[in-house]
């Protein structure tokens, strides 16, 4: 197959799998906009990620882990003919960590799989778990429940392990699309957040840690009284 680029990919709507999205006219719909404008204005990420003055933490952490969710699929899309039992026996993030699936129920011992099928247990539960909507609330009238924040938190160590294999198994295919650019914001946006409301420990974000020390490199967000001005 000759190499399409990453634009053609995404304007040929060949998405790993279907969206899911907030219904206009929603908080939420209008929360995940904001998110989106303040990505597209290439304003610092450090700062687009911290919660807007008025709005509820548990909205936005639902927006993002959704939004998250859509984008890492599509990054996995672009690489997923490439993840073959062939290519990519283990679930793995590099010679020290390979991952091991468990999910309570089909999988009630961790196991170990082929990075694609593990991935795609992965993603199926995820897109599980964001659908049902005792979990994630549709409408704003209904409260999060309490297990909220800490499935969140099984969520976002989760994809963070298909940001693992992506960077460190098939960073080549992510250069020859010239995705390299799409796919750092995304990875630095996933981890400003996941920093700023501490929803991944520090040893799950290890097998990234050296990448990650050289492209999060933003400043932190400055006081707006800041009386810093280093040209003066
Ligand atoms: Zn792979």
């Amino acid at each position: 197959m000759a190499l399409i680029g990453f634009m053609e990919f995404f304007s040929k709507g060949k998405t790993f799998r279907p969206k899911k999205k907030f219904n206009p006219g929603t908080l939420r719909y209008s929360l995940h906009k904001q998110a989106q404008a303040s990505l597209s204005s290439g304003i610092n990420l450090r700062s687009v990620v911290q919660l807007p003055e008025g709005e509820e933490l548990n909205d936005w952490i639902a927006v993002h882990v959704v939004d998250f969710f859509n984008r890492i699929a599509l990054i996995y899309g672009t690489v997923s003919e490439y993840c073959t039992e062939e290519t990519c026996q283990t679930m793995s993030g590099g010679p020290r960590f390979e991952y091991l699936w468990e999910d309570g129920h089909k999988y009630k011992k961790p196991t170990a799989f082929p990075a694609p099928q593990y991935i795609a247990l992965l993603m199926d539960w995820v897109e599980a778990q964001i659908n049902n909507e005792t979990m994630f609330p549709v409408s704003t009238d209904v409260p999060f429940p309490r297990t909220f924040i800490p499935l969140c938190r099984k969520i976002l160590k989760r994809l963070f392990r298909v940001f693992v294999h992506v960077y460190i198994h098939h960073f080549d295919r992510i250069v020859a699309i010239g995705a390299e650019p799409h796919v750092n914001t995304c990875y630095k946006h996933f981890y400003y957040f996941v920093r700023e409301f501490d929803l991944v420990n520090t040893k799950e974000l290890e097998p990234l840690k050296e990448m990650t020390a050289h492209i999060c490199r933003d400043q932190s967000p400055t006081p707006q009284n800041s009386t810093d001005t280093p040209n003066k």
